[in-house]
Order: structure tokens, then C-alpha cells, then sequence
């Protein structure tokens, strides 16, 4: 149901803001990053499979001998299915970003409950492997949130590290900023698709440089599944 719905059919504005801002208390319990008892990393790739970015991403990935998680959008995966089955095939951790990518606030249960089904089916039926974690847009959580990923048996899985947030920040700073952050058990967010407009090129550029400084300073860029 959307919220204009659900707020018509008797919720009161304080309990939506208890629904969606009050659930974030929720994800104090949520996965933020890692073991810190191992100089080891994820890289995790939001947003895609982009048909031109992701296998640019999976070239620098198979060349570096890196595995990752990518956290796909459902629809995206419908429409570039050989992508999705190529992340699959190369042994990087599948993750679930929701069919469409909405704001979760503004989705009542319901709604929530499609965005995060349907995107796990799509993503599964084109990957030929379910999804294992769970990421919501932005970060941005909803009680019902919570149960629907419970249901499917993947964690929600957020991040240490944000090299790129809601605007375009250049490869090289990117990469800088990645580097400075590192810390044992850190989880990048990373973007290979937009978004942003224009992440996924970034992300190709300066992807190298981030996975060989983060190596210089000692750390196993390892899978996620791994690293948890
Ligand atoms: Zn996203």
C-alpha cells in the first residue's frame, strides 16, 4: 500500500515516522561491518547489473583476483540476465536491492513486501542462485523491512565505508577516501551502475587503485559471506 493510502486508512503521521525513521533504531542490530580481529575487506557493489559497467567491474575484479557481493536491482537483473549470471558463475555473493529501488520510507508493509519478493525472485531466476544478504536503498529502513528479510533468510547488510554518497565525487578521491578508511572487517559500498549519474565509470577508474593500495596496507580483499 502506498504511504498516501496507508495514511488514509487511519495511521497517524507519528506512528508512519515510527515506521520508517523509528525502525532505523533496529539497525543497531543490523550488519555494519565485519570481524575487527582480521586485517581482511569486502567490496560490495550497489545498484546494478548495468549491460555496459558491471562486466568492466567483473574484468578488474577477475584480473585482481578479487570476489565481492553485488547487491542487484531486481528489474535490472531482468533485463541483463547474462550479467547477473556472470557475477553468479565468477563466485562473487549475490545481494538483494530491491525490485525497483524505492525509498522503503515511503512504503507501506505491503508495498515493501513486493519490492523485496519480487526482487529476490528476479534476481535469483536470472543469477540461477538466490540472493544472501539484503541492502535497502539509501540505507533508508521500514519496520516491515525487518520481517520481510527474516522470511527470505537475508541478513540486511550495510556498510563501513562510502567513497561515493548522493553526489558525484571524483575516482581519485574515491579512491583516496577508501583508502584512508580502511580498518580490519570494513565493508565498502561501492556503485557500479547509476545512481549517481555516471558511478559506474567512475567506479572502473579508480578500482584498480583502490584494491592495490588497500593491499599495500596489508588487507585480504575477501567475499563477503567470508569476511561475516
Ligand atoms: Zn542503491
Amino acid at each position: 500500500m502506498r504511504r498516501a493510502a496507508w495514511l488514509a486508512a487511519g495511521a497517524a503521521p507519528g506512528l508512519w515516522g515510527a515506521y520508517t525513521w523509528g525502525s532505523h533504531l533496529l539497525t543497531l542490530a543490523s550488519v555494519w561491518r565485519g570481524p575487527r580481529g582480521r586485517r581482511a575487506v569486502s567490496l560490495t557493489f550497489d545498484d546494478g547489473p548495468d549491460p555496459e559497467w558491471t562486466p568492466r567491474v567483473l574484468d578488474v575484479l577477475e584480473r585482481e583476483g578479487v570476489r565481492g557481493a553485488f547487491f542487484l536491482i531486481g528489474q535490472r537483473a531482468r533485463k541483463a540476465p547474462e550479467v547477473a549470471r556472470r557475477i553468479a558463475l565468477a563466485g562473487h555473493d549475490l545481494g538483494n536491492h530491491t525490485w525497483s529501488h524505492p525509498s522503503l520510507w515511503r512504503c507501506g508493509p505491503d508495498h515493501t513486501g513486493r519490492e523485496m519478493g519480487d526482487g529476490h525472485a528476479a534476481i535469483a531466476d536470472a543469477a540461477g542462485a538466490p540472493p544472501r544478504f539484503f541492502r535497502p536503498p539509501w540505507g533508508k529502513t521500514n519496520l516491515a523491512m525487518f520481517g520481510v528479510a527474516r522470511r527470505l533468510d537475508t541478513p540486511c547488510v550495510f556498510w563501513t565505508v562510502q567513497p561515493e554518497g548522493r553526489r558525484p565525487v571524483e575516482p581519485g578521491e574515491q579512491a583516496r577516501w577508501g583508502m584512508a578508511r580502511a580498518r580490519p572487517g570494513a565493508i565498502y559500498d561501492l556503485h557500479d551502475a547509476d545512481g549517481v549519474p555516471g558511478a559506474g565509470a567512475r567506479l572502473v577508474e579508480y578500482l584498480p587503485a583502490l584494491v592495490a593500495g588497500l593491499r599495500a596496507q596489508g588487507y585480504a580483499l575477501v567475499p563477503l559471506r567470508d569476511l561475516l
